[in-house]
This record gives C-alpha cells, structure tokens and sequence, in this order.
C-alpha cells in the first residue's frame, strides 16, 4: 500500500493496490465500509489507528460531478435528539446509499474519506489551519466541472489564507491517456491546448493548472501510471472492473 503522511503527521493518505485484493470484492455497494473488510484492516494498520479510534471510511456514490460530501454535515443530518457524541457519529447501516458526489471533506477523526478510481486521479488534501482532510476523485469530468476547487474551498472555510496541502496517487499518465472526440475541445477550451500532446491528455497538467490557481502545495505525486503499473486497476488498458481506493486518515502516530 502507497501512503503520505501530512505535515506533522497531522493526517495519512493511503493509495491501495492490487495486493491488498479486490475493492469491489471487498466492499460491494456499501457507503460506509464496516469494519470486517481486509482492506479497512489494511488501512488501520498502514495509518496505525491503534488509539482506540474505531474509523469509518466514508464514500460516496461517485458519478464524474463536482458534488463535494461533508462528512459532519451530513452524519449531523442523521443526528436525534438526545443522542450521545458516539451515537451521533454512528453511521448508517451496512448498505445504506449516499448521497452523490466526487469529494469527501472531514473534519471528523472518525471519519475518513474515501474515493475509488481507475485511472482517474486519486488526490488528498490536507488544510493545516482548518484541520480538514479530502480524498477526491479527479477524472476530466469532474475537473471541468470544478470538483477539486470545490473540495478546496470548503477546506478552508472561507479562510482566504488557509494552506492546502496536496498528495496523488496512481493515475493514468499521458502516455496511455488516449482522448480523442469532441470532448477534447471541451478540455482545452477550459484547461488551455497544452494539456494535450496530439491526442493524449496529461491529467497531471490539468492537475497541477487547478492546484496553483487554488494556492495547493502539491507536495507528493507517487508516479505510478494505472496504465502501465500492474499493480493497480486500469479500466482504459486491460478494462479492469476493479478499483485502487483512496482513504485520507485523520493523525498518525508514527
Ligand atoms: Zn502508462
């Protein structure tokens, strides 16, 4: 399992391959993970919650949109009254489905966000003055659509100096990023020609262009391509069913 620890050790983002097994396997349906899977198991240990927290991995149903869930805002709107703190973080039940959405934001050391991809790009975040964490699924849609400036200005809680710190994981690179149609126009006419050499789209350029406009410190890229790194589904090259999961957990204690 890849994994980035944040400034301070302040959160832990942790990027699942292959060898942790199947995500779909492991987690069919459910919007809130429970804790038999491995892979929860996987990630408890990889971030060393061993501090008696109980995590959950939250995410949502992803639909390429610029949707953004909060996950106290909306375990809140599952709040009775009279309810004690650790009732009112309990979650739904197993299989119960989310809402929408692209981006997960915490502010919640029990609630870790999760997205799933294959070939889109997986990226965490960090905001040191709010203390919020993010797992964003960043595929051309969603990007154009302003999914990951959304995630950044809830992060900061309109904080205009807050500093965001960013980390991404496998995604597909340039070179086995085929983007050809009417779509192509779409991109560039939002992201500028150069993300493209012919018809290969470089995410990481769109990436990087929505990162220095939303003042994120990209502090970590792993550069492991979906399309070219066996390790980790692809759906464009090999059509894998299959997914890499990105959870961002609140501290460590490494
Ligand atoms: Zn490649």
């Amino acid at each position: 399992m890849l994994s980035f620890l944040f400034p301070e050790g302040a959160a832990t983002a942790l990027w699942s391959s292959s060898s942790e097994g199947s995500v779909l396997a492991q987690w069919g349906s459910s919007a809130v993970l429970d804790s038999a899977s491995s892979l929860q198991r996987a990630f408890d240990r990889v971030a060393q919650v061993d501090d008696g927290r109980e995590v959950r991995y939250v995410r949502p149903r992803q639909v390429h949109g610029s949707t953004v869930i909060e996950v106290d805002r909306l375990w809140g709107s599952l709040k009775r009254s009279g309810d004690s703190l650790a009732e009112e973080l309990a979650p739904p039940s197993h299989g119960t489905s989310f809402a929408e959405a692209d981006a997960v934001v915490s502010w919640s050391s029990i609630g870790a966000p999760v997205v799933l991809t294959a070939d889109c790009l997986p990226i965490a975040l960090y905001c040191a003055e709010t203390g919020g964490i993010a797992a964003v699924h960043a595929g051309w849609r969603g990007l154009v659509g302003g999914v990951l400036a959304e995630t950044c200005r809830l992060l900061r809680r309109g904080r205009s100096d807050a500093t965001i710190v960013g980390a991404i994981g496998p995604y597909i690179h340039q070179e086995c990023y085929e983007f050809k149609g009417p779509e192509q126009d779409l991109v560039a006419s939002r992201f500028g020609p150069g993300v493209f050499d012919h018809d290969h789209l470089n995410l990481s350029l769109v990436v990087e262009q929505v990162c220095a406009g939303e003042e994120v410190d990209l502090a970590f890229d792993c550069g492991i391509c979906t399309g070219c790194d066996p390790n980790y589904p692809s759906s464009r090259i090999g059509g894998s069913q299959e997914r890499l999961a990105l959870a961002v957990v609140m501290g460590s204690r490494r």
